[in-house]
């Protein structure tokens, strides 16, 4: 970047919202991934005005631009690849409108997930997306990642509850898609082209989502199983019964044991498949799911099943779930959460597969994940001075998506493709598709000044 498009960019937008310092700089440049690159500039953007400037900056001078929320993918989506700018979007952080009547929160990109579900809570109403980094990731990053979570199985991703978004394209002109309509045939649906574009497309600065009431009541088991093999075949038994859980969580034994250690969260430590459990609904629903489930998971040679008695007792439970990156982190210095999805009905296999590929690089590979949505994240867990591991890491990874491809899934669930899985596109996307992604992306990028060398 050249000092006069700095400085154009500062006349614009404010010193006090643009970053330069060495420092500074290395902040911005790595996320939760292995990945590291600096930026040229960090832009903290506090409204649509301040991108708009940027963008015709950037647009003008060819200059890349990566916008970035929190920083909690897990693929290199926010690493600048290319140098360019770092749009921080972090200070766009209101909540503009929650409405009643048309059950839709509209907010700026960067407020924090679980503030945004508090808030709707607050209200009697629900917004069930429940990424497990909740508590720092934010919305315009969820939107761009298409992130899901456990409730996924009952309630939906992202792209079920997005409705309406303002984006600032590459050239610095505002898109406005979609509104607060749960129904719209007008055209294409050029919002949920926009969902999961990895901020490769544009810049979200107003998100309206979908809410739902809040279930009335809600309850959690943890079964433990003598073989993983069990766990994972109770998943499809339960669905198959008609009972779709609001949460279903499959731990294999290592993981249980670490998250344990890191966090006491009832686990039983010598269980090799643990399944937690949540159902909801009218209390009277709740009643009758808890016993059906029960009995399916005895079915299926659970050994032990307990229910949550109280509501501590069921937060603990789910807070030992999300801690399970963490609790990996004390176990090897690198944990690198990979993010395969099966048709339901294949996890056993896959799960099996998983297992042969630990045993043939003899490596544990602490696996957890939303099986209800044939959704697993093995985790490479290694320590990168030794050599001879981290060898094997690329070797592992791979083979673990080519299982997946193997059995009808894809290479993410949820986590996208970001720098990590770039080279997997095409085993799963035949050169047609590719072809109309690469024309989708020309179409809103032509320069590819946005995010570039990620995705596809
Ligand atoms: C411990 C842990 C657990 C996790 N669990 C889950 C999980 O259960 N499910 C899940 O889906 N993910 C999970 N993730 C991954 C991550 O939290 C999600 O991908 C989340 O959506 C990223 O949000 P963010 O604000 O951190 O976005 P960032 O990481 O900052 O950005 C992600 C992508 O969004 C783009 N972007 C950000 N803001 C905008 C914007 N305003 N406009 C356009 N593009 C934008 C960026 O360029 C980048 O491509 C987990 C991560 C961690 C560390």
């Amino acid at each position: 970047m050249t000092s006069s498009m700095i400085g154009e960019i500062i006349n614009a937008i404010g010193k006090d919202k643009v970053l330069t310092e060495k420092e500074e700089l290395a902040c911005y440049s790595y996320d939760c991934s292995t990945y590291k690159h600096e930026p040229e500039l960090v832009v903290l953007a506090h409204s649509t005005a301040d991108i708009v400037a940027v963008m015709k900056t950037a647009h003008k001078g060819k200059v890349p631009v990566v916008p970035r929320g929190s920083a909690t993918n897990l693929c290199g989506a926010t690493v600048p690849l290319k140098g360019g700018i770092v749009l921080d979007i972090l200070s766009m952080n209101k909540i503009i409108e929650i409405d009643r009547e048309n059950l839709t929160v509209t907010c700026q990109p960067g407020v924090i997930t679980a503030d945004l579900q508090n808030a709707v809570e607050k209200e009697g109403l629900f917004f069930p997306p429940d990424p497990q980094a909740m508590n720092m990731s934010t919305i315009g990053g969820n939107v761009a990642q298409d992130a899901g979570g456990p409730r996924g199985v009952k309630y939906g991703v992202m792209h079920n509850y997005v409705l309406g978004l303002e984006t600032v394209l590459a050239d610095g002109s505002v898109l406005r898609t979609g509104g607060k309509t749960t129904k719209d045939v007008s055209g294409y649906n050029l919002t949920q082209i926009l969902v999961g574009s990895e901020g490769a497309l544009g810049i979200f600065t107003e998100v309206t989502l979908k809410l739902i009431p809040k279930p009335e009541a809600k309850r959690t088991l943890v079964c433990a199983f003598d073989n993983l093999h069990d766990a994972s075949r109770t998943v499809t038994k339960i669905i198959d019964h008609k009972i779709v859980p609001s949460m279903l969580e499959l731990l294999d034994k290592t993981s249980v044991n670490l998250i344990q250690s890191y966090v006491d969260s009832g686990y039983p430590t010598d269980a090799a498949g643990v399944l937690l459990i949540e159902v909801d609904g009218s209390p009277s629903e709740v009643d009758k799911q808890i016993i059906l489930v029960s009995e399916l998971c005895k079915e299926c040679n659970a050994r032990e099943i307990k229910v949550a008695q109280t509501t501590e007792e069921a937060d603990a439970i789910w807070v030992g779930r999300r801690s399970g990156f963490a609790a990996l982190s004390a176990y090897k210095p690198t944990v690198v959460a990979e993010d395969a999805v099966v048709p339901r009905d294949r996890l056993p296999e896959m799960v099996a597969k998983i297992q042969e590929i630990a045993d043939k690089y003899g490596m544990l590979l602490p696996t957890f994940g939303h099986a209800g949505d044939g959704n697993v994240h093995p985790h490479i867990c290694f320590d990168p001075r030794d050599e001879k591991e981290t060898a094997k890491v690329p070797f592992i990874k791979d083979e673990i998506y080519h299982a997946a491809l193997s059995l009808g899934g894809s290479i993410s669930g949820e986590h996208g493709i970001g720098i990590a899985k770039k080279h997997l596109v095409p085993l799963q996307h035949s050169e047609l598709n590719l072809g109309i992604m690469r024309g989708i992306k020309a179409v809103f990028d032509p320069d590819n000044i946005l995010n570039p060398g990620k995705a596809i």
